[in-house]
C-alpha cells in the first residue's frame, strides 16, 4: 500500500521520537518506589492511542497497576482485533553493566538501547503508530481494541479481574499480541506457542542466629551448602529433572513437529559466541531449539545467603535462599506443578534445617492452532513485508494472560513478535533494532487488512 509506506517515511522520524519519550517513564512494576511512574506512563499510552486516532482510550485503575483500553470502532458489524501488550517493564538491575542509562534510550548502531525498547513498549508502540497510519490514510478496514496493561512483568495478578469484568468491552474475534521475537529478519517466524510457568522461593533456615564459623563450623549444618545441596539434586546426570511426577503431562511432540523444528537455521557456534560460552548444556536426547521450546526446564533464578559484602567475615550463616522457576509446556499445569515441586523441595531437606517456601506468580502453557483465520492473516502479512513465510516456531518464554483469554473470552491470541531473542530483554542493555520497528509498523496495518479480507468470505 502505497499510501501507508508514503506516511511512514514522511512520519519515521516521529515515529522515534515518540517511543523515546514513553521510554523514558521508569515503568518499572515490580518497585513501589515507581508507583507514580507507572501511572505517568499509563496516560501517555492513552494519550498516544487518542492521538494515533482512537475514538476512546481510558486508564483503568486495578488493585495494582492501572489496565490502559483504548478503541477506534468504525463498524461494529466488521471484525474486531484485540491488541495486548504490557507498558511496565522489569528492573533494570544491574545498573553497572549498562552502557548508557536504561531510562535515557541511546540510539546506536541501528539500534534503541533502554529497559523496555523491545519487552514491550517498543513492540507496544508499532501497534499504536500501525492505528495512525490506518486511521490517516483512511484505511482502516475493522475494528481496533487495545488492553496494553502494568503488570505484566510481575504475573499479572490483576489482569483476571479486569477482564471477568469487562467482557463486554473486550469482546473480539482475535487477539494480537506483540510480545516475542522472531529469528532474524532474514528469517521470519511467528511463534505459536508459549511455555507456562511456575516460579516458588525457598528459604532453608539452619541455626537461630549466624554463627562464628571457627567456634560451630564443622558441628552445625551451613544453609547454604545444604540448600546447593537440594538444588543440584534437581537434575541428574543427563540433565533430566529429578521431581517425581514432573514430565507426567508433558505432551510428547511428534517426529513431524520435531522434524519441521529442525528446519528453522540455528548456527550453533554463533550462538555460543553471542552468549561466551565454551559448550552448551541441556536435557540430553533434545536439540537446543527443541529444550527452549518443547520441554519443560528448572532454573535457579537468584540465591543468597551469609556474607557477600566487602572482605573476608568467617560466618556460618542462619539462612539461605534461592528462587527457583520452572517453564511449563502443554499440558502441564502450573499449580500442579508448583506443588510437586514444593512438596519434593521439602522431602530432600534434612532434619538440620527447616524449609520454607513461597510461591510466586504462576501461567500456563498456551498453543495458537496455525489454520485459523489470525494466524493465516499475520503469516501473509509477514510474507507480505519481509517477502518471505514466517517459519513457525515454539517460544521459550510465558504470557500467563494466555490462558485467561482463552478461558474468559474465548478467543484464539495470534503471536506476531518482531523482536530478537538477542534483545536483550530482562538483561542489561536491553535493544530493539531500528529496522524491526520500522518493520513492524510496516507488517502489522497487513494483518488487519488481510483479517478483514478473510473475515469476509
Ligand atoms: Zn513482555
Amino acid at each position: 500500500m502505497q499510501a501507508w509506506t508514503d506516511y511512514q517515511q514522511k512520519n519515521k522520524e516521529r515515529f522515534l521520537e515518540e517511543l523515546l519519550e514513553l521510554l523514558r517513564i521508569p515503568s518499572v512494576s515490580a518497585r513501589s518506589e515507581h508507583k507514580d511512574d507507572m501511572l505517568r506512563c499509563a496516560q501517555a499510552v492513552q494519550q498516544k492511542l487518542l492521538e494515533a486516532g482512537a475514538d476512546k482510550a481510558e486508564v483503568y485503575t486495578t488493585e495494582g497497576h492501572p489496565v490502559v483500553y483504548g478503541a477506534k470502532i468504525i463498524d461494529p458489524s466488521k471484525p474486531t482485533v484485540l491488541v495486548y501488550g504490557h507498558y511496565d517493564v522489569q528492573p533494570p538491575d544491574p545498573l553497572e553493566l549498562w552502557h548508557s542509562g536504561p531510562f535515557d534510550p541511546v540510539i546506536k548502531d541501528g539500534k534503541i538501547f533502554a529497559r523496555g525498547a523491545c519487552d514491550d513498549k517498543g513492540q507496544v508502540f508499532m501497534h499504536v503508530k500501525a492505528l495512525e497510519t490506518l486511521t490517516r490514510t483512511n484505511t482502516l478496514p475493522l475494528n481496533i481494541k487495545f488492553i496494553i496493561e502494568g503488570e505484566e512483568e510481575v504475573g499479572s495478578p490483576n489482569l483476571a479481574t479486569f477482564v471477568k469484568q469487562n467482557k463486554e468491552l473486550l469482546k473480539a474475534d482475535v487477539i494480537l499480541i506483540s510480545d516475542t521475537s522472531m529469528l532474524s529478519l532474514q528469517t521470519p517466524s511467528m511463534d505459536v506457542g508459549v511455555r507456562g510457568l511456575s516460579y516458588i522461593e525457598v528459604e532453608v533456615t539452619g541455626p537461630n542466629r549466624d554463627l562464628h564459623s571457627g567456634t560451630y563450623g564443622g558441628a552445625v549444618a551451613n544453609p547454604i551448602v545444604i540448600l546447593c545441596n537440594m538444588i543440584a539434586s534437581l537434575h541428574d546426570h543427563n540433565n533430566h529433572i529429578t521431581i517425581p511426577g514432573f514430565y507426567d503431562d508433558v505432551v510428547v511432540a511428534t517426529e513431524e513437529e520435531r522434524k519441521l523444528m529442525a528446519e528453522a537455521p540455528f548456527d550453533e557456534a554463533e550462538y555460543k559466541e553471542d552468549l561466551g560460552v565454551k559448550e552448551l548444556w541441556g536435557e540430553k536426547g533434545y536439540s537446543t531449539n527443541e529444550r527452549t521450546g518443547i520441554r519443560p526446564t528448572l532454573e535457579v533464578n537468584g540465591i543468597w545467603g551469609g556474607y557477600s559484602g566487602e572482605g573476608a567475615k568467617t560466618v556460618l550463616p542462619s539462612k539461605a535462599h534461592a528462587k527457583i522457576s520452572c517453564r511449563l509446556v502443554p499440558n502441564q499445569k502450573s499449580d500442579t506443578i508448583t506443588t510437586i515441586l514444593i512438596n519434593h523441595i521439602i522431602s530432600i531437606a534434612p532434619p538440620s534445617v527447616d524449609v520454607k517456601v513461597m510461591i510466586h506468580h504462576g501461567g500456563e502453557p498456551y498453543m495458537t492452532p496455525i489454520d485459523s483465520k489470525g494466524f493465516k492473516a499475520a503469516s501473509k502479512a509477514i510474507e507480505t513485508t519481509f517477502g518471505k513465510h514466517p517459519i513457525p516456531v515454539r517460544g521459550g518464554g510465558s504470557i500467563p494472560i494466555c490462558s485467561l483469554f482463552e478461558q474468559e473470552l474465548a478467543i484464539k491470541i495470534i503471536f506476531m513478535g518482531f523482536g530478537l531473542d538477542s534483545d536483550n530483554l530482562h538483561s542489561p542493555n536491553e535493544k530493539f533494532n531500528l529496522e524491526n520497528y520500522y518493520k513492524g509498523i510496516e507488517t502489522i496495518p497487513y494483518f488487519h487488512k488481510y483479517f478483514a479480507e478473510m473475515s469476509e468470505v
